[in-house]
């Protein structure tokens, strides 16, 4: 049975049978952890430590590279892309709202999950920036079936989409490191 155990020198918390020799985190050693009751309840732990959310956010992440990579390769044209390839990157464009929609809503259970409110004014810029990631990716979608753009543009502009998309994408990862570091109220 996993008991947790906080480090009475820096407050470092480990879960495990036996509390351990060394503190990973500061170095002491000897008896210098004691038992911690977490405020949290075990159910709640859990599902924490799925990460639901951080998991959830590389789809979307992954699928904005893939595009970056798959046009700029064919743009420069240094190497001939196989078809299927350039297929797969249309197909990503169509599933990406579906991905940052999926995210976002993995976002809000996390939230909720951990911070039992999601209007705190972290949350409330993260849940701003993903609509913009969802809007923008949509719109991506609108675009390029209403422009009828010739190949080289419209590579250029998917290219422009994902660096924007990666840039939401990054501020939007950086916001939620800090949160996951966070330590949840009971
Ligand atoms: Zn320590």
């Amino acid at each position: 049975m996993k008991k947790l155990y906080r480090c009475k020198v820096c407050g470092y918390i480990v879960g495990s049978k036996e509390p351990p020799e060394v503190c990973p985190a500061c170095g002491f050693k000897g008896k210098i952890f004691e038992e911690f009751e977490s405020p949290v309840s075990a159910k709640r732990r859990i599902i924490m430590k799925l990460h639901i959310h951080p998991v959830m956010v590389h789809f979307p992440l992954a699928f904005v590279l893939s595009l970056f990579l798959i046009n700029l390769f064919d743009l420069i044209n240094i190497i001939r892309l196989p078809s299927t390839l350039l297929a797969m990157a249309e197909a990503l464009v169509w599933l990406l709202p579906f991905a940052a929609v999926l995210a976002t809503l993995s976002g809000l259970y996390d939230g909720r999950l951990r911070f039992k409110r999601i209007d705190t004014p972290l949350l409330k810029k993260k849940i701003i920036l993903s609509s913009l990631f969802i809007l923008l990716s949509i719109s991506l979608i609108v675009l390029q079936s209403l422009l009828d753009l010739d190949q080289a543009s419209y590579r250029l502009m998917i290219l422009v989409y994902s660096i924007a998309l990666s840039g939401i994408g990054t501020w939007l990862g950086l916001i939620g490191g800090s949160l996951i570091e966070a330590k949840v109220r009971g």
